[in-house]
């Protein structure tokens, strides 16, 4: 099977007559001919954009900067390229210059959430760790878009030690997760160097990476690089396919390199308002990757950023897509469609209800057929009480491999241990009367 289409044969001509057409693979070339200007696009594409147009988005282009690589330019489909799902990803739209009322700069609160340069420490035994500014292809719909192209924002080696020694000193942290920017654009030694610090801390337990890499320039995953990725094994990586037209020759070619290196895959795909929000395309998608070894993770509601109102669905579509997915297709198929909350509140996971009615002894369960069913519950269920004893309980959890914890949210209010039996708001008028007594 051939690596290059026709099509990118041509383009490869065109953005640089000299080179022979085996430099298309080599993703240095491809880096250094990255295209970042109206011009080169029309003259790739063959279109043309009137003056009106080009002025918009010139005006988009200097508060959101843009960044191609030929590769992914390459799978638009230039006779309809206002529809294109690459197309709409890759190229600036006049429509990210409508800010909207409830757009935020940085909505998930990952700025305030950081107690130590490039980290983001919101859930208890896990942190976010962004390692690199630098992103193949400047998506659109990045969720950090106020750091795209921000010279101010690269972490440089004190600002990683800085992370580094953060998470040595904070045990509870058992998994990192390497993002940024994109942390396989980083050199091999480097991005190995970070590896071999968190490997050598005795208290992480696995390092994922979270890449576009293998959508938008798959030559990156060389050999070499997969090499040393596997020496820092358990790791796991991240993707972000959001349209079955990305899984091509090249990325799969990247996808089973890395497969073949024992890292477990998982995509985490965007709902974008005329790219994927549509059952049949998601559908596609998921079935696309599972033959290529990678599971669907998760699905996210568009976040809150600036910039982003365009590709913003209402959240019904992604439950209409779930639906759609749930016992349609194999179970790990289907991912977890998650709204990431406003403000620092983390992933929250939205689902179709699938329980119609509840008794104390039966639960009636409706399936994705709309089948309706009924599931008799025990009668003579043991219910234990928990007091966190964990020694005398007869349920054999040897607690040198068990992890302290601490009783947090609903799991607290469910737990005998604990005797909080309500949450309440702090910010309202009658906790602000009690206070004030
Ligand atoms: C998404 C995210 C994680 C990882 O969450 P998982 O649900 O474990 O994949 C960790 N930290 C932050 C800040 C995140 O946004």
């Amino acid at each position: 099977m051939t690596i290059y289409s026709s099509n990118q044969q041509q383009m490869a001509a065109k953005i640089d007559p000299t080179s022979q057409r085996l430099q298309w693979k080599n993703w240095q070339w491809q880096t250094r001919h990255a295209i970042k200007d109206i011009a080169t696009v029309e003259r790739l594409l063959d279109i043309q954009f009137s003056p009106e147009k080009r002025a918009k988005i010139e005006e988009t282009i200097a508060k959101f900067p843009f960044c191609i690589t030929p590769y992914y330019l390459s799978l638009i489909e230039a006779d309809d390229y206002e529809n294109d799902p690459i197309f709409m990803q890759a190229f600036p739209s006049e429509s990210e210059l409508i800010i909207e009322e409830c757009d935020m700069s940085d909505p998930l609160a990952e700025d305030t959430d950081s107690p130590a340069a490039c980290i983001t420490h919101r859930y208890p035994d896990r942190v976010l760790f962004l390692v690199s500014n630098v992103c193949a292809m400047y998506c659109r719909h990045c969720t950090r878009k106020r750091k795209v192209g921000d010279i101010d924002s690269i972490p440089d080696k004190a600002a990683i030690r800085e992370g580094l020694d953060y998470i040595a000193r904070t045990p509870a942290i058992r998994d990192v997760l390497l993002s940024g920017g994109d942390p396989l654009m980083l050199p091999d030694a480097y991005l190995d160097w970070i590896l071999t610090e968190l490997q050598a801390i005795p208290h992480v337990e696995i390092i994922r990476i979270g890449s576009r890499v293998p959508v938008v320039l798959p030559y990156r995953i060389t050999n070499e690089l997969v090499g040393m990725l596997k020496k820092h094994h358990p790791l796991y990586l991240n993707t972000h396919f959001n349209h079955p037209r990305e899984i091509t020759a090249s990325s799969r070619e990247a996808l089973r390199k890395l497969a073949d290196a024992g890292i477990p895959l998982g995509n985490q795909t965007v709902l974008l308002a005329g790219v994927n929000d549509c059952p049949r395309i998601m559908k596609r998608l998921v079935q696309k990757l599972v033959q290529e070894r990678v599971r669907p993770y998760y699905l996210y509601q568009c976040d809150l950023s600036e910039g982003l109102a365009h590709f913003r669905t209402p959240v019904g579509k992604g439950i209409e897509i779930i639906e759609s997915l749930i016992g349609h297709t194999s179970g790990f198929a289907v991912p977890t469609y998650v709204i990431d909350a406003p403000g620092g509140g983390g992933k929250i996971p939205v689902m179709p209800n699938y329980i119609i009615s509840w008794s104390t002894n039966k639960v009636v369960l409706r399936n994705y057929e709309g089948v309706i069913s009924t599931y008799r519950e025990p009668d003579n269920y043991k219910q234990v009480y928990c007091d966190r004893n964990c020694e005398a309980c007869t349920l054999q959890l040897k607690l040198d491999d068990a992890n302290e914890s601490k009783g947090v949210g609903i799991e607290r209010l469910l737990s005998d241990y604990y005797d909080t039996y309500m949450l309440i708001p702090q910010d309202n008028e009658r906790v602000d009367r009690r206070n004030d007594e």
